[in-house]
């Protein structure tokens, strides 16, 4: 319970920065959201209105993240917690309502049905794939990386919309017309996303090393294949299953991502002669790394 005892002593200095030190404007309202992408799709609605404070920073695990002093401050000043349905929350959430219980909780995932992990049985344990040796029970089994949809992302916004007209209805025109103007951007990128990567023929296959772009692929008819086996890197036996499974289809690239090692992604590569590609599901500025992701994949893609 370190980071009370922590919460506590800073609690008074909370008082002098409204948000957590972070400067905002008169009349915004402070909000809090668990990763990177969300701080985007939180802005593309809130605007000018908003003041966002991000619980896991870029580059850091959010399934084995735990908030720091500084960051219970800013929760105890925000009126709204957007939640995506990451692991962590399981954990934390109950304790953020708890530092202030006047915060608005908002499950943007909701309406969203989420899928079980793909065929090599992934559960998203959140202490599984971590460094912290810390034992949080989280079996869930089904998929969370629901953020990195285009159509699943247009729940999301119209979840965020509803929050926002709730906590802030003054400023209701303006909410409504950021909502419209991006989602019509939403539907530009998933036309982008379809034209790059959708084939009427069989899915095809890419590998990468932990398994975040489920949803990703089944938007636009691809299959991904996780080198993680629930959440640990492949016994020898695995490992060799997948490689022969890389030759046969003719997957030379394997994607990565920076919270996670990529020796093993490494090892597959150069075994199928072919390349680790780095491709980053947390990155903040959404719209763009999804583009990307099209572009890495339609040049990856056997
Ligand atoms: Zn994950």
């Amino acid at each position: 319970m370190k980071w009370l005892l922590g919460f506590l002593a800073l609690c008074c200095s909370a008082a002098l920065f409204p948000f957590g030190g972070i400067a905002r404007a008169a009349g915004t309202v402070p909000v809090a959201v668990s990763i990177p992408p969300q701080k985007y799709f939180v802005e593309k609605i809130g605007g000018r209105w908003v003041a966002v404070s991000v619980m896991v920073e870029p580059g850091a695990n959010p399934h084995n993240y735990e908030p720091k002093p500084q960051q219970m401050i800013q929760l105890a000043a925000a009126k709204i917690y957007f939640a995506v349905g990451d692991p962590f929350e399981k954990v934390w959430l109950r304790k953020f309502a708890a530092a202030n219980p006047a915060m608005l909780i908002v499950n943007t995932e909701q309406g969203i049905r989420k899928l079980p992990m793909d065929s090599h049985g992934h559960g998203e344990e959140a202490p599984r794939h971590g460094k912290s040796g810390k034992k949080e029970a989280i079996p869930e089994g089904l998929d969370p990386h629901v953020w990195l949809s285009p159509p699943l992302v247009m729940l999301q916004a119209r979840n965020i919309l509803d929050a926002f007209l709730r906590v802030d209805p003054e400023h209701r025109s303006d909410y409504e017309a950021n909502y419209a103007r991006w989602v019509t951007e939403i539907v530009q990128l998933d036309l982008y996303l379809l034209e790059k990567l959708s084939r009427r023929d069989v899915p095809r296959e890419f590998m990468v090393f932990h398994p975040s772009w489920g949803y990703f692929a089944g938007a636009y008819g691809l299959k991904q294949l996780s080198v993680e086996v629930e959440g640990k890197e492949p016994k020898a036996a695995e490992l060799k299953e997948l490689i022969r499974h890389a030759k046969e289809r003719n997957i030379r690239s394997v994607f990565v991502q920076p919270q996670f090692s990529g020796a093993t992604a490494k090892v597959i590569a150069e075994a199928v002669g072919g390349r680790v590609v780095m491709a980053d599901p947390l990155a903040e500025d959404w719209d763009r790394n999804l583009r990307e992701m099209g572009d890495k994949l339609s040049a990856a893609l056997p």
